[in-house]
């Protein structure tokens, strides 16, 4: 069936697309490189797909309230930090805090499947930006 080789072909495409940027980028970003390659792809074939990859565990969505979905390559847990002037989305490469969900477990019962943290703030370019315009170092 020609149709399931091209969706195939689009989702490799864009599993390509997330696994070469650290970006974390948006759907619009991410159909835009898409069409590089394949120029007639449309915006609903990049989200479908992006669904289907998110369902299969190969990459991560990441909700941040109002604003834009964003995507991850990377579907393993790990943390982010949200820059609260620019808005980049860093990977913060600390070690996964297992003992939080020992802790959790421990105080509240049940069982936990996994959790979620992020950290927020300025990151070290926007900090830069604030050390040059205050006439700093
Ligand atoms: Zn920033
Ligand atoms: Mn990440």
């Amino acid at each position: 069936m020609p149709k399931s080789t091209r969706m195939t072909k689009q989702k490799q495409l864009i599993l390509d697309i997330l696994h070469s940027t650290k970006s974390h980028p948006t759907a619009d970003w991410v159909y835009e490189q898409a069409r590089k390659a394949i120029p007639d792809i449309s915006l609903g074939t990049v989200y479908r797909n992006l669904n289907v990859l998110k369902e299969n565990n190969e990459i991560m969505e990441l909700n941040y309230g109002s604003t834009f979905s964003r995507f991850d390559g990377n579907p393993e847990n790990h943390y982010h930090f949200v820059c609260e002037k620019c808005g980049r989305v860093d990977d913060v490469d600390i070690p996964f805090q297992d003992e939080v969900n020992r802790l959790v477990t421990k105080i509240y019962g049940g069982e936990v499947a996994y959790h979620r943290m992020e950290f927020y703030g300025t990151c070290t370019d926007c900090q830069k930006d604030n050390s040059h315009s205050g006439g700093g170092h």
